[in-house]
């Protein structure tokens, strides 16, 4: 295989052949010209010639001939340009001929006009029938010869020369085109996944190069963002596990420490029960997500009712809010047929929930709603803490939450809210959030209708 030229080769080698075949259609339409111009002016020059001519041998009879080259003289009519005419009567006898168009080969007249050669000179003839015979004038064009001949050497020489210049020129010009593509490069060799830091060099002339320049750093710049979420991402999962694994560790090396009673073991038992399945949930819940950031989901659509899920979604919710002494009540007075996967929709209603029961201290309420319109709604209202404007855009990152203390003892991970949104996002809906610190929040679920 051919190694591939660089570009900066291909656009020189294009420009200077591009420049060539320029150079030779103007050579050539040149040349052209300048053939026609010469023969047109040798033309005319025969004609005039040949009116003056015939004007005033016109008037002579055959015997004439003889003193004729002296009555051109006398006329000026031979002058040195008009030296060269030869007549024949009809029969093909010569019937006057100057010295040099004695030289002249005895030709069959070629139409009016033709070129011969005589000896090394080039001589233009006219041939044209006059009253006696006929007559035959001859130009000799080798001045307009040398003319043509030095254009040749001049393109014949001077092309090569010019085809060297245009090719350095290319050269040039194009290196000083492709020299801000070297400094990407160059700086896009420094990138590294340890350091996406470095940006891309921008001359802010707004080229292409420079577009494409801004085009890549914004790149960069997602995939910084991308990146350092993933580390931080791999560092908070990683810590979450620690923690539990840390207490069924612990708690087994005291228990093998020494002999213990029975209600000790139970309560140790419970412990590592209650710390393996908060591992486990997380594990499933650390899953999921990444499931559907590699859009692996296991989601399966159908035509199905929301308000039903969310009934169900309630009930299972109502032990815990029982328990904590809150009310929990539904409002969904029809049903509202979607599509959409109720069991994914249902966790996410039951994590909503479990929010707004573990963020809302007794006495308090929370209601849920489920309405229909140009899109279908269900809002959770809780009368709980609150959630102050500047956190509000992070409780949906992962493992964000606003208190690390409450939310331990609550058991929860920062991962609820992420999960609720990656299920709406992947039903094409949006998960919107108000709440006034200290009175309670409102979250709402909107989600297209499609039967
Ligand atoms: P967690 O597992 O902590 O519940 P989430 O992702 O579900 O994680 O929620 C993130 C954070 O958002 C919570 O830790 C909490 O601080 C806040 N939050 C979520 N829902 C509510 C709510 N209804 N009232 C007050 N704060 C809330």
């Amino acid at each position: 295989m051919t190694k591939p030229r660089s570009i900066r080769f291909r656009l020189t080698a294009s420009y200077t052949l591009v420049f060539a075949l320029t150079f030779a259609l103007i050579g050539i339409a040149v040349w052209t010209a300048l053939e026609h111009s010469i023969q047109e002016t040798a033309d005319r020059e025969l004609r005039t010639r040949l009116t003056d001519v015939k004007r005033y041998v016109d008037s002579f009879t055959p015997d004439d001939f003889r003193h004729l080259e002296e009555e051109f003289r006398e006329e000026s009519l031979l002058s040195q340009s008009v030296a060269n005419i030869r007549i024949a009567d009809p029969q093909g006898h010569w019937l006057f001929r100057t010295a040099s168009a004695e030289r002249w080969p005895d030709i069959k007249p070629a139409g009016n006009y033709q070129t011969i050669r005589v000896g090394h000179a080039k001589i233009r003839l006219l041939t044209s029938p006059i009253r006696v015979g006929t007559v035959q004038i001859g130009l000799n064009i080798d001045e307009f010869e040398e003319v043509k001949d030095g254009f040749l050497w001049t393109i014949g020489l001077g092309s090569p020369l010019l085809l060297m210049i245009a090719a350095m020129g290319g050269y040039w010009m194009s290196g000083r085109a492709l020299r801000p593509v070297d400094q990407i490069s160059n700086a896009a060799a420094q990138i590294t996944a340890q350091d996406l830091s470095a940006r891309l060099p921008s001359s802010g002339t707004g080229d292409e190069l420079d577009r494409l320049s801004s085009i890549l750093n914004e790149m960069l710049r997602r995939l910084q963002s991308a990146f350092q979420r993933v580390t931080e991402f791999t560092a908070d999962a990683s810590h979450e596990l620690r923690t539990p694994i840390a207490v069924i560790q612990t708690t087994s090396e005291l228990m093998q420490s020494r002999p213990r009673t029975a209600d000790e073991h139970l309560a140790a038992w419970s412990r590592v029960r209650s710390e393996t399945e908060r591992t486990s949930n997380l594990i499933s819940d650390l899953l999921l997500l990444a499931r559907s950031d590699a859009n692996k989901s296991d989601l399966d659509f159908h035509s199905m009712d929301l308000a039903e899920t969310v009934c169900s979604a309630v009930d299972e919710m109502r032990v815990m809010a029982d328990a904590k002494g809150l009310s929990l009540s539904i409002n969904a007075p029809a049903a509202c047929v979607i599509q959409g996967d109720p069991a994914a929709l249902r966790r996410a209603v039951c994590i909503m929930l479990d929010n707004a029961i573990k963020f809302t201290p007794v006495p308090g309420s929370v209601s849920v709603k489920v309405s229909q319109g140009a899109q279908a709604l269900v809002t959770v209202t809780d009368t709980g803490v609150g959630i102050a404007e500047q956190v509000r855009p992070l409780i949906f990152e992962r493992f964000y939450r606003v208190s690390k203390d409450r939310s331990r003892q609550t058991g929860g991970s920062g991962l609820g809210l992420s999960i609720a949104q990656s299920i709406v996002k992947r039903h094409q809906g949006d998960i919107k959030v108000e709440s006034v610190p200290g009175k309670g929040s409102t979250f709402a679920i909107v989600l297209p209708i499609r039967h």
